[in-house]
């Protein structure tokens, strides 16, 4: 049996900081990263033959829990028939309408479209119900008529700026700080999540040029969403922004925002790109845009981690019309060799499929109880702290109030997690390596596997009041 520590020296040696994503490194939380070589349910195994509770969840993809028996089978069904064609497969239309089918608002939200009316946003209200693009669409229209499947996140949202551009003949895309929309180059200014776990600002590699073509403004701030489309409104092609942000920790959506961002982008002329790659399918069957108390419509929607069951596969839908500009239709390109590959389709196709109103009511349960007892046993160690949440998702962040944007993200005390976080593991729990990253609850954390992370928080609490 080899160790930890045994593995990343070796790691190191072979790949750049032993590691094919940084965060992986654990180097914010200044602890040897643990290898692992299996993982079932709510629970992860490493070289040493500990075994932990999961709270990564493959960062999102795992959310019936590790290996569940369907998706297993499934992929082994699928892997039988061929590993791939590089050709069409009727699955691949399969999981696209199902992407399709899912993403709908639910009847219960017809009170809160009332709501809307009555709380409309802050702003210049001829402007934003003067809805002028050409491919906005009303917030009661199913906004995904047709899916393009695509391998990463980052394929998704990159393809999603591309046909933005191609749809309005525009270059400029406003993002909001602590936003991670995947590693593209464009996208990569103050974007949360790993960029920020190592305190950096962009990436050195992204030509000034096309740093330039993104603007970076604070989020939740639609004084500072008016003024930049004041300035540049006649230039900018789409605004981009995660549906409820998880790369900064969870700093919920002001009440109206994502609706009032659609207002203001379409009265411009520009797209709104809603990205729910990390809440697609997690926070409900429609992700977000299921959940969001003030409906709106977004133009493109992209997806990934859940839609993929573990394996690589992410997506990105929206109306017909602007869908249909991609090739072979219209003129903006896109393509890849293992887009739509058979076992990530079949993957995908079994996790959506096992993700019933049982396995959301599961996840919500005990993510509620973990939450709270986080909550508890920072209060009792009189650790100063806020738990936010956004449906099942939820972070701690080391502040007196509520973070809501990624200036008071980052002003937190951050170096009261790694303790934290080092504690947990020393417990058997595994939680995310850095504070700005959500914990992820599935649907196979049943009562003895919450219990067990119960039970660590105490000590983890007093660690990190020390
Ligand atoms: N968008 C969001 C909101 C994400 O959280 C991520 C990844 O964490 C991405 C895009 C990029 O996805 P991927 O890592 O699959 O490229």
């Amino acid at each position: 049996m080899t160790t930890n520590a045994q593995e990343f020296a070796r790691a190191r040696g072979a790949m750049p900081g032993g590691v094919n994503s940084p965060v992986r490194a654990f180097g914010s939380v200044h602890e040897t990263p643990r290898f692992f070589v299996s993982a079932s349910g709510a629970y992860v195994t490493d070289v040493e033959d500990r075994e932990y509770v999961d709270l990564v969840g493959s960062w999102g993809p795992a959310i019936l829990g590790h290996a569940h028996p369907a998706v297993v089978k499934a992929v082994q069904d699928a892997a039988a028939h061929g590993l791939g064609f590089g050709a069409s497969t009727p699955g691949e239309t399969e999981l696209a309408e199902l992407i399709a089918a899912r993403v709908v608002r639910p009847p219960v939200v017809e009170r809160a479209r009332n709501e809307r009316d009555e709380t409309p946003w802050t702003g210049d209200d001829s402007q934003a119900r003067d809805v002028s693009s050409r491919f906005a669409r009303s917030t009661t229209e199913a906004p995904v008529g047709r899916v393009r499947l695509v391998s990463t996140g980052t394929e998704a949202t990159m393809t999603a700026i591309r046909l933005a551009r191609g749809a309005t003949g525009r270059d400029l895309v406003v993002k909001f700080a602590g936003h991670y929309h995947g590693h593209s180059d464009g996208l990569l200014a103050e974007a949360g999540s790993g960029v920020a776990t190592l305190a950096l600002p962009g990436s050195a590699g992204v030509p000034a040029p096309i740093a330039a073509q993104t603007l970076v403004i604070p989020y939740n701030d639609l004084d500072a969403v008016r003024e930049v489309f004041a300035a540049r409104g006649a230039e900018i092609a789409a605004v981009i922004v995660e549906a409820a942000p998880a790369n900064m920790g969870i700093v919920p959506p002001a009440h109206g925002f994502n609706a009032a961002l659609a207002d203001i982008a379409h009265a411009n002329g520009a797209l709104l790109i809603l990205d729910e790659v990390l809440t697609g399918f997690r926070v409900g069957p429609a992700g977000w845009y299921g959940i969001d108390p003030v409906p709106f419509a977004p133009d493109l929607i992209t997806f990934g981690k859940v839609v993929g069951g573990g394996l690589p596969l992410a997506a990105l839908g929206g109306s017909a019309a602007l869908m249909e500009l991609l090739a072979p239709l219209g003129p903006v390109y896109q393509a890849g060799t293992l887009s739509g590959n058979p076992l990530a389709v079949a993957a995908g196709r079994a996790t959506l499929d096992h993700l019933d109103a049982a396995a959301y009511a599961r996840i919500d349960a005990a993510s509620t109880t973990i939450a709270d007892a986080a909550a508890s046993a920072l209060s009792e160690a009189g650790v100063t702290h806020v738990v936010q949440r956004s449906g099942n998702l939820f972070s701690i962040q080391f502040a007196e109030t509520a973070p809501h944007d990624y200036d008071t993200v980052k002003a937190q005390e951050a170096f009261r997690y790694p303790p934290f976080f080092r504690s947990m593991l020393e417990q058997g729990v595994s939680l995310p390596p850095s504070v700005f990253e959500a914990w992820f609850v599935s649907a196979a954390h049943d009562d003895a596997a919450v219990a067990r992370i119960v039970d660590a928080l105490p000590a983890a609490a007093r660690a990190a009041a020390a």
